[in-house]
């Protein structure tokens, strides 16, 4: 992987922006339906998450972990609160603002992996290195070490309704990680893996995080959240407290 300069941010997100912050929310209010069929999945979100940080988000199913990760995605519109990210006031952006910034700094592993059909896992791992516009003689080398990585370079040519599930979330994690982001956003990322599998995600999270990258997973896993430093744990869509983590497993790398 190469390290890719991302947007500075602006004079105004220099000046708003809290030394060493990398997301801020602000009583951030999110509903679905309207009228009286108005529900509240996230209320009154504050939270701070600062560059270097490994989060885990947990709580009971419909707790609004997923939301809250969509939203700091920022592929959930329709909310209400303030989101900074590096200093940037994301709720006053338009979207095209908000793309930009998502496509330059996060990397992000979606429950149902969201591969795209008719792209081979080749296609699918290049795609965000398209997007920060790394030239196509590049890529070719940074696709084939992530594959090599994953172990799935006999995959490389199949399209993703030829992979189990488990395969998919593998090529799914490629995806997010390919183009070094700075922060990865991911939400049960183990959750079709082997036990095996699952730790090596694990430890391979570990490792970016301690090269810099801030990682926030949602999991029910307490063995996952162990590798972060801190849980947040919701429940009926408000933050219901914080707490650090145990002590982690040890590595073996
Ligand atoms: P979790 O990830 O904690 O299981 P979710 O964020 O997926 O929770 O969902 C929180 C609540 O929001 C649930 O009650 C769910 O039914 C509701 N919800 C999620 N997405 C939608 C949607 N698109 N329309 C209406 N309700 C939704």
């Amino acid at each position: 992987m190469t390290t890719r300069p991302a947007p500075q941010p602006s004079a105004a997100a220099a000046e708003s922006g809290r030394a060493g912050s990398l997301i801020r929310l602000v009583n951030l209010d999110k509903t679905f339906g309207e009228g009286s069929a108005r529900t509240w999945v996230l209320r009154r979100v504050s939270l701070e998450v600062r560059e270097g940080e490994f989060v885990s988000i947990m709580g009971p199913s419909g707790a609004g972990k997923s939301t809250l990760l969509h939203v700091l995605g920022m592929h959930e519109g329709g909310w209400e609160g303030e989101y900074h990210f590096l200093g940037e006031p994301i709720h006053a952006l338009k979207p095209a603002k908000r793309a930009e910034l998502r496509n330059a700094n996060i990397g992000f592993v979606f429950q149902q992996y969201h591969l795209i059909d008719d792209l081979t896992v080749y296609e699918n791992i290049e795609m965000p290195l398209s997007y920060r516009n790394v030239p196509k003689a590049e890529r070719a080398g940074i696709v084939a070490d992530v594959l090599d990585r994953f172990q799935i370079v006999g995959k490389k040519d199949l399209y993703p309704r030829q992979l189990s599930g488990g395969q998919q979330q593998l090529v799914a994690i490629a995806r997010a990680i390919v183009a070094d982001p700075k922060v990865i956003l991911a939400d049960e990322p183990t959750g079709n893996l082997h036990s095996d599998q699952g730790r090596e995600i694990m430890e391979l999270f570990r490792r970016l995080n301690a090269a810099g990258t801030t990682v926030i997973q949602v999991t029910h896993s307490e063995t996952n959240a162990s590798f972060g430093s801190r849980i947040v744990r919701l429940r009926d869509g408000w933050v219901e407290g914080e707490s650090p983590t145990g002590t982690a497993p040890t590595t073996e790398s």
